[in-house]
């Protein structure tokens, strides 16, 4: 027993060195990644419950590493936070992402003009001086309009940001732009708190939608949603879900009242070229 218990701990030593030189070694690779051209975007639709429409796309961001190949963003964008590559990554993802969506609306096939897309702001984005400024050059530059772009800022970031820390977002609100709570209900922000906060839209995260992925659902989990729902919409929030991977489930949340929904069900991530397929095969 003693013998197997050392074994796990040698196992799980090795593991964690592997885990700190990949770490470390991935790090130092960030900086040229951006200049070498080695990250993508793919786009997953965002559904419109009413008529299964594709309403538009966020942006999530890959890197193909020379040596790892595809990495997904919880491998590197936590990195990219210590060494304060976000910064100039998210303005390189916003800027891809606008130019993106403005491509969708200028497709010859007309139909795509209300594709809107959604892009995700980490924590140092948000407190960065240049965020307005930067954000508004990105939307001139692409020709975008502001209502076509949702950033998306996740609830533990802003519990307990004061006036201050809120005004970037808030000015960017009042330009146009919607502002959605991302991972909603993984935080602890009460009701009052959520009345000042500049945001439009609430994203549901996908732990409170799991009980609904078979018939029966969870009568407490379709409780807890109904309610969630219901106090997004008394306070004039539109409320998207994500996380949705099954048929029953996208019928449960259509029901319950959720305004856009995301997920495996309806596309994975994917090239911006698919997305443009999807709302014209939905617009038909
Ligand atoms: P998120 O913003 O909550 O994005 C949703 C994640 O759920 C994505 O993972 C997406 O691929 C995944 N997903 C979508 N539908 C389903 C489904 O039906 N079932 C399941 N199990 N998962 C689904 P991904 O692409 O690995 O992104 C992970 C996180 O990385 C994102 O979580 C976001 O917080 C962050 N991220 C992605 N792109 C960016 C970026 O450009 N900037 C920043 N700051 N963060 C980003
Ligand atoms: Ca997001
Ligand atoms: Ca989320
Ligand atoms: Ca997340």
């Amino acid at each position: 027993a003693k013998a197997a218990g050392g074994n796990r701990y040698e196992l799980a030593d090795d593991d964690s060195n592997a885990r700190v030189i990949a770490r470390h070694s991935l790090s130092n690779g960030l900086p040229s990644a951006l200049e070498n051209g080695e990250f993508f975007i793919e786009y997953q639709p965002l559904v419109r419950l009413a008529d299964g429409t594709v309403r538009g796309a966020e942006a999530l961001v890959r890197w193909l590493h020379p040596v790892h190949g595809v990495l997904g963003p919880d491998q590197f964008i936590p990195l990219a936070e210590d060494t304060g590559l976000i910064v100039p990554l998210g303005r390189w993802v916003l800027e891809q992402a606008a130019r993106q969506a403005r491509a969708w609306q200028d497709a010859p096939e007309g139909e795509a003009e209300r594709l809107r897309v959604n892009v995700n702001l980490s924590p140092c984005q948000l407190s960065h001086p240049t965020l307005v400024s930067d954000t508004v050059a990105v939307l001139e530059n692409a020709g975008l309009c502001p209502s076509a772009l949702c950033l998306e800022v996740t609830e533990n970031d802003l519990i307990g940001a004061d006036e201050d820390a809120l005004r970037p977002l808030r000015q960017l609100a009042d330009l146009g732009v919607d502002i959605a709570l991302d991972d909603f209900g993984t935080g602890y922000s009460n009701l009052s708190y959520l009345r000042r906060l500049p945001v439009s839209t609430l994203k549901l995260d996908r732990s409170f939608t799991r009980g609904m992925q078979r018939a029966p659902a969870d009568p407490v989990d379709v409780k807890i949603v109904e309610g969630i729902v219901s106090l997004a919409h008394t306070l004039d929030l539109a409320v998207t879900v994500e996380g949705v991977e099954t048929a029953v489930q996208a019928e449960h949340l259509r029901m319950l009242g959720f305004d856009t929904a995301q997920g495996w069900y309806y596309a994975r991530p994917g090239p911006p070229e698919r997305l443009h397929t999807l709302a014209l095969a939905d617009a038909s």
